[in-house]
């Protein structure tokens, strides 16, 4: 394929635009779009108002509204394969609230998003026919959301016990309608997300060289765990650990969607609303890969993931509506934090500023040295999202 070349020969991080459509309602009521796509790596912002200029940015890519979910997985896919020859991947979504970051990472039913995807190509990739006895991959995956600068499991038994009521909720349950702004704060008297299990610490294990590549042939077949007894050398790219944060075996497309499920209604149960809850805490979705070879005596873990940011709106958010300072505060924090980190490892920077927010931290060992990133700035593309819009382009075609 393709881009596979292309994710190769071009260094370990993209940044791609989505534009997302005019929404029937928006243009009902008038709305059309000022974002132009002239050709697949330009994006143009051009305001309808006379006296503001068009702004044009570039990017790896750019995805206007025409371009379906398949199309744009395309040029994901490279990374699930990545991410079997033992490197660590994440994909992130940023962009405003009702964007697309969410139709992009996880997608509506009738038409799944990168997370779906990514993970039904993982599970096709490792139980392919050319099946190799030697070789067989052990998954585990954990959702985990951020909010006010703590971690909070979204797959602990008491926040899944307690919202049983949402039991029939689909992972789509958060694209009922295109929420704008950083919309309306809690209301006094209603639960405080405190109430559920937070995590505070993480773990560092130290780095040790990965895994010579070897021939990729793949099995279904889990064999029994080895351990160093049995001569077998453990590699890891993977250096954060997320203590306290469960991490559930998955073996199948299935296993991962129940988990999503479960965790989109420990979510809902946090917030009145979950619109107001996705906006303002970020979404991380990870998956750890365990690959043992037998052949060469070698067990190798890498991990993915994928997630969908706090919406960017709410970055210096004096502004915006209802959303309270702390809450701001933490937001603000965790995206100019990534914005940093990002610059940095562009720049070649020898120090990477991952410590600066628990969303940089949490996501150090998917961003540096040898990770592949892949950021979608999403954006929605009528007048009235203007400085929106601008804002994010320029974020994403600064950070690439
Ligand atoms: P965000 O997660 O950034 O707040 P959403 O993903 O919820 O934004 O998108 C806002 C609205 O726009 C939703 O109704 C969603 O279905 C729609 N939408 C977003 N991107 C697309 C797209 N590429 N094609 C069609 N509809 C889209
Ligand atoms: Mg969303």
């Amino acid at each position: 394929k393709i881009h596979d070349e292309l994710v190769e020969l071009r260094g370990n991080m993209r940044v791609f635009a989505r534009v997302r459509p005019v929404l029937p309602a928006e243009a009902a009521s008038g709305g059309t779009s000022i974002v132009e796509v002239p050709d697949e790596e330009t994006l143009v912002i051009a305001p309808l108002a006379s006296n503001k200029r068009p702004r044009t940015f570039e990017f790896d890519n750019v995805f206007g509204p025409q371009a379906s979910q398949d199309e744009v997985f395309d040029y994901v896919d490279p990374l699930v394969t990545s991410l079997l020859d033992g490197k660590n991947v994440s994909i992130l979504a940023y962009g405003q609230t009702g964007s697309g970051k969410t139709y992009t990472m996880q997608g509506p039913p009738d038409a799944p998003g990168m997370i779906p995807r990514s993970l039904g190509k993982l599970f096709d990739l490792i139980n392919a026919d050319d099946a190799d006895a030697d070789v067989s991959y052990a998954l585990q995956a954990s959702v985990i959301e951020i909010y006010n600068g703590e971690f909070r499991d979204l797959l602990v038994e008491d926040a899944v016990t307690a919202a049983a009521g949402y039991g029939a909720a689909r992972p789509s349950a958060a694209f009922a309608s295109p929420a704008r702004a950083c919309s309306p704060a809690r209301a006094p008297g209603t639960p405080d997300v405190t109430a559920s299990p937070r995590i505070d610490l993480m773990t560092r294990t130290p780095s040790t060289p990965s895994t010579p590549r070897t021939p990729r042939r793949r099995s279904a077949r889990s064999a029994p765990a080895p351990t160093e007894a049995d001569g077998m050398t453990r590699t890891t790219s993977v250096t954060v650990e997320f203590k306290g944060v469960s991490a559930e075996p998955v073996a199948s497309m299935a296993d991962v969607e129940g988990l999503l499920v479960r965790a989109e209604a420990a979510r809902a149960k946090a917030s009145t609303s979950m619109n107001e809850r996705s906006s303002r805490s970020h979404l991380l979705v990870q998956l750890m890969v365990e690959k043992t070879n037998m052949r060469t005596k070698t067990i190798h873990t890498s991990k993915m993931v994928l997630v969908d940011l706090a919406g960017s709106e709410c970055v210096g958010a004096s502004g915006v509506k209802g959303i309270n300072l702390r809450e701001a505060k933490h937001i603000n924090r965790s995206l100019s934090a990534l914005a940093d980190v990002l610059a940095a490892i562009r720049a070649g920077a020898p120090h990477i500023p991952f410590r600066n927010s628990k969303l940089t931290q949490a996501l150090s060992d998917s961003l540096a040295g040898n990770a592949k990133v892949l950021l979608f700035v999403n954006i929605a593309p009528l007048e009235q999202f203007l400085v929106e819009a601008s804002h994010s382009a320029a974020f994403g075609s600064s950070a690439r």
